[in-house]
């Protein structure tokens, strides 16, 4: 797939845009002043395979509070400031290594000045971050009162006009909606428009259930068009769940080579294995290895290992007896209950 060509700079040590990897970001949810929990957050993030974190900083405290999180976090730190330009600078001051501000929304020139002066000081880039909910009233009253994917635009522009005017370019640029359409649309618009990086989002998307399938279509469809530099899946609850779905979209898209990819069948007649237990166990028992590895857990061995002939190792069940695979060929047979430890110490062979 060829990817938009964007520029790119540096946030912290992780490239964004150009050629560079789709980064995965997230964001905390507790609350900044509390440094030691805030860096308990950063450090599962990372964990789990986050590259870029973001963290609200909504007053003084939290900008205070900034200093020993940035000094500790394993990952660039984003500062997420509304109105207040004061705290701009404070959390650069802190050690951040991006911001996401609206320029518009400081309060003025003078003031957007001094941020852009220390963010380029300091070479720290700008995320203009717009959303459905925030659309300006006349941008909205121009579309009959409502947002709209161009109304979306329009307020990013605005946005960077003012960045652009002061001659920094070391610009990301989101649109995020709840409505995926629009959200995809937007998107679609300001990558012919500009070469900025785009951070791709479906904002509120929802809990577990509605927002992986609404993050995975809006985000999943662009990165499939090559629009997209950075992403973050917003789930309604802990931001470590939002990382192993981003991982799942860049994954199914060939942008993340990192891991396991588990293949399985949706089960049929023809199974006579507990398949789903199979492939809960294996799940887990794979989840941190970090190689790129695909694996196939099929119900039955008529189709079982050529149906995942492309992966690497994989199980097939049968009636009593199942078959370890590799590239498509049985390599072992074994008693139904040696199957799953069978195919783990093989996988573990494999990769040492
Ligand atoms: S692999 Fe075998 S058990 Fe699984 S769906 Fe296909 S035919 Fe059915």
């Amino acid at each position: 797939m060829e990817r938009r060509k964007s520029r790119s700079f540096l946030l912290g040590s992780v490239g964004i845009g150009g050629d560079n990897p789709v980064s995965i970001q997230s964001m905390t949810n507790t609350d900044t002043k509390d440094a030691a929990k805030t860096l308990a957050q950063i450090n599962a993030l990372a964990e789990a395979g986050c590259e870029i974190v973001r963290v609200t900083v909504p007053d003084h405290e939290a900008a205070e509070a900034l200093k020993e999180i940035c000094a500790k976090s394993p990952l660039p730190v984003v500062a997420d400031i509304h109105f207040d330009y004061h705290l701009a600078l404070e959390a650069m001051d802190a050690g951040v290594n991006g911001l996401r501000i609206n320029p518009g929304n400081i309060g003025g020139t003078s003031k957007v000045k001094a941020v852009v002066k220390k963010a380029k000081e300091k070479q720290i880039p700008i995320r203009i971050g717009v959303n459905s909910g925030s659309v300006p009233k006349d941008i909205l009253a121009k579309y009959d009162g409502h947002p709209t994917a161009m109304g979306l635009v329009e307020s990013a522009m605005r946005h960077v006009k003012i960045l652009e005017d002061l001659d920094f370019h070391d610009i990301k640029i989101s649109l995020k909606s709840s409505d995926v359409p629009m959200m995809i649309e937007a998107y679609r618009i300001i990558a012919k428009m500009v070469d900025y990086p785009l951070h791709l989002g479906v904002t509120e998307a929802g809990n577990a259930r509605h927002g992986i399938v609404k993050s995975a279509v809006g985000i999943g469809t662009l990165l499939a068009e090559g629009i997209g530099d950075t992403i973050r899946v917003s789930l309604t609850g802990d931001p470590v769940e939002e990382i192993g779905v981003a991982k799942q979209i860049l994954r199914s898209l060939g942008l993340y080579q990192k891991g396991v990819e588990l293949i399985s069948c949706p089960t049929c007649g023809r199974t006579k294995i507990n398949l789903p237990e199979m492939v809960e166990k294996i799940d887990q028992a794979t989840a941190k290895i970090d190689k790129p590895i695909k694996i196939a857990v099929m119900g039955c061995a008529v189709n079982g290992p050529g149906e995942a002939r492309e992966a690497d190792i994989g199980l097939a069940g049968g009636d009593g007896l199942g078959v370890i695979f590799k590239k498509g060929e049985i390599i072992a047979k074994v008693p139904e209950d040696k199957l799953v430890e069978t195919l783990l110490d093989e996988i573990e062979k494999m990769l040492n």
